[in-house]
C-alpha cells in the first residue's frame, strides 16, 4: 500500500478526488473512537452522477478488451491482495473492529475470489442448440450487463465488495461502488489495489458518502444494474427504485438463522458451532446463529455448556493477542443491540450468561446468552450483535417448524448424526445455505451464496460460477449459412 492508512478520496475517471462536495468526515476505530483512523471526503448526488458518467465513458473499451486481458488484471489484483494482506487486515480491524485473525481470513478469501473469478472469465459459457432448419446454428452468448452499481455494508468490508467487484469486472462491466460509511478507507485501499493491478481509468469508480448518495446512484437511468448487501428496508427501497425503471437488482439482506441441536449430536461440536456461529465477528454476520433450537433431552446440557463457552470468551481490541471478540462497529450499533436486549428482558427472556471481559468503551458489548421462547421479539427480529437465544423443542417436527418460523431464510444448521434428519434438513429447512454439523456461518467462494424469503432478492446467486449470471445478459443468435454462390 502506498500510504497507511490511505488518503481518503473518491476515485472518478482515474482521478483521486480528496475534496468532498458535502465536506469531510472521520473514520473511527471502534476500539478507540477518540483515535480516528483518518478523514475522507463526503460526496453528494453530483459526485455519484460524475462517477456514473465516468463508468459510461469507460464501458466500450473495457468490454471490448479480450477476456484474457481482463482476467490478467484480476490475477494481478489477487497477487497484490496477498502482498498487502497485513496492511489490509490491520486497516479492516481498525475501521470495523473485528479481530486481526478474522480480518486476515477475509483478506485471504478476497484474494482467492479475484483468482477464482479470473479463471471463470476464461471458461466458455456459450451454448449451442440443435435446430430444425438445416445448417442453422443457435448459439447463446453472454454480454456484459453494462454499468453496475455496487453498494456494500461494513461488516465484511474486504470480502463482500470483492464478491461483487471481481465477477462484475471480469464480465466486462464498469462499476460505481458506494461502500459503507463506517469503512471508507478500506474501500480506498481496495480501489487503489485495483488501479495498481492495471485497471484502466473509469472502469472502477469509488464514491464515499451517505446512503442518500447511494440513493442517487441507484436512481440514475444510466446504471443498468445494482448489487446490494445490507439491511432489509434499504434493500427493498433500492429494489423498488431499480425495478421501476426496469433495471436489474441483486439483494443480499438480513437473516435470523436457526441452529438445531438433536440429542444424538456430538455435543462438543454443537457447542463450538452454536457459540462460534453466534458470537464470531461480534455477531455482526448476516449468517450468524440467532436462535439455537435444542431438541428434547439435550436442552439442559447444551445450555450449560454454551453458557460456559460464552463466559470465557475474551472481548477486547481486535489488534491485541488473545482477543476473540472485538467491539461492535460503532456506538450507534451498540445502542441498537442494548435496546433489543432490554426488550428481551422485559418480555421475560432469561439471561443465562453475560460475559464480563469487555473493556470500557462506547462500542463494546458483552456477549450474552438467553434462554427464551420463540415468541420473543429477539427470536424474530435480527439483532446485529453477540446475542443468541436457546429455545426448546419437544420433537423433530416442532424443531423444523420453529426453524422455519421466520421471515428470513439465509442460513440454517443442524447438529445430528441421523442421515434421515440430515436429508430432511436439506429439503425442508427454508434457507439458502444449509450446514450440517457446522455453524450457520462461513461459506466457500466457489459455491453459490444467497438466501430465501426476505433474506435475498430473486436475482442470481452471488459467488461461484453463478455470480456471472447477474453481471451478464444472455443473447440468443440464430445463424444461417446464407446462399452459396
Ligand atoms: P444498511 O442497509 O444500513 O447499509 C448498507 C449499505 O447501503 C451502506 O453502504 C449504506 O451506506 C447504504 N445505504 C444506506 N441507505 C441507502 C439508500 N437509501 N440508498 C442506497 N444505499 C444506501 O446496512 P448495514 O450497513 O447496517 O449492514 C448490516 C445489514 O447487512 C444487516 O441487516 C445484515 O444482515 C446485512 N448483511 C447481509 C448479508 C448477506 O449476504 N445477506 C451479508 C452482510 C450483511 P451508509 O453506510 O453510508 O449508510
Amino acid at each position: 500500500m502506498n500510504a497507511f492508512p490511505p488518503v481518503g478520496a473518491h476515485l472518478i475517471a482515474g482521478d483521486w478526488v480528496t475534496e468532498g462536495a458535502a465536506g469531510t468526515s472521520l473514520s473511527l476505530n471502534p476500539a478507540h473512537p477518540d483515535e480516528p483512523v483518518g478523514d475522507y471526503p463526503i460526496g453528494d448526488a453530483g459526485t455519484a452522477s460524475d462517477a456514473v458518467g465516468a463508468a459510461v465513458e469507460a464501458r466500450p473499451s473495457w468490454r471490448s478488451l479480450p477476456f484474457g486481458a481482463r482476467a490478467r488484471i484480476l490475477e494481478q489484483a489477487a497477487r497484490l491482495f496477498d502482498e498487502r494482506a497485513d496492511d489490509l487486515a490491520l486497516l479492516c480491524t481498525l475501521e470495523e473492529g473485528k479481530t486481526l485473525a478474522e480480518s486476515h481470513g477475509e483478506a485471504t478469501l478476497a484474494a482467492e475470489t479475484f483468482r477464482y473469478q479470473a479463471a471463470i472469465a476464461k471458461m466458455s459459457s456459450e451454448r449451442i442448440f440443435p435446430n430444425n432448419v438445416p445448417g442453422e446454428t443457435i448459439r447463446t452468448v453472454r454480454v456484459p450487463l453494462g454499468v453496475v452499481g455496487v453498494i456494500t455494508p461494513w461488516n465484511f468490508p474486504l470480502l463482500i465488495p470483492v464478491w461483487k467487484l471481481a465477477p462484475a469486472l471480469a464480465a466486462g462491466n464498469t462499476v460505481v461502488w458506494k461502500p459503507a460509511s463506517d469503512t471508507p478507507l478500506l474501500s480506498v485501499a481496495i480501489a487503489r489495489l485495483l488501479v495498481d493491478a492495471g485497471l484502466p481509468d473509469g472502469v472502477l469508480n469509488l464514491v464515499l458518502g451517505p446512503g442518500s448518495m447511494g440513493g442517487a446512484m441507484v436512481a440514475d437511468e444510466r446504471v443498468d444494474g445494482v448489487t446490494f448487501t445490507g439491511s432489509v428496508p434499504v434493500g427493498q427501497r433500492i429494489r423498488d427504485v431499480v425495478t421501476a425503471r426496469n433495471g436489474r437488482v441483486q439483494l443480499e439482506l438480513g437473516g435470523h438463522n436457526p441452529c438445531i441441536v438433536f440429542d444424538d449430536a456430538d455435543l462438543d461440536l454443537a457447542v463450538a458451532g452454536a457459540v462460534g456461529g453466534a458470537m464470531g465477528a461480534t455477531g455482526q454476520k448476516c449468517t450468524a446463529t440467532r436462535r439455537v433450537i435444542a431438541v428434547g433431552n439435550v436442552h439442559d446440557e447444551l445450555l450449560e455448556q454454551m453458557a460456559a463457552a460464552v463466559e470465557v470468551l475474551q472481548v477486547g481490541d481486535g489488534r491485541e493477542d488473545g482477543t476473540e471478540i472485538g467491539p461492535l462497529v460503532s456506538a450507534g450499533a451498540r445502542t441498537e443491540v442494548a435496546e433489543a436486549v432490554d426488550v428481551a428482558l422485559a418480555e421475560g427472556a432469561e439471561a443465562i450468561v453475560v460475559n464480563s471481559t469487555a473493556p470500557d468503551g462506547p462500542c463494546y458489548y458483552a456477549p450474552t446468552l438467553f434462554s427464551g421462547t420463540p415468541d420473543l421479539t429477539i427470536c424474530r427480529d435480527e439483532v446485529f450483535g453477540p446475542v443468541s437465544t436457546v429455545v426448546r423443542a419437544d420433537s423433530e417436527d416442532e424443531a423444523f417448524a420453529l426453524a422455519n418460523d421466520t421471515e428470513f431464510g439465509l442460513s440454517a444448521s443442524i447438529f445430528t448424526n441421523d442421515l434421515w434428519r440430515i436429508d430432511r434438513a436439506v429439503h425442508e429447512l427454508e434457507a439458502g445455505l444449509i450446514k450440517v454439523n457446522a455453524p450457520t456461518t462461513g461459506s466457500e467462494i466457489h459455491a453459490p451464496f444467497g438466501g430465501e424469503k426476505n433474506s435475498s432478492g430473486h436475482a442470481a446467486r452471488e459467488q461461484g460460477d453463478t455470480a456471472l449470471d447477474f453481471f451478464t445478459r444472455t443473447r440468443t443468435a440464430y445463424i444461417r449459412p446464407g446462399t452459396r454462390r
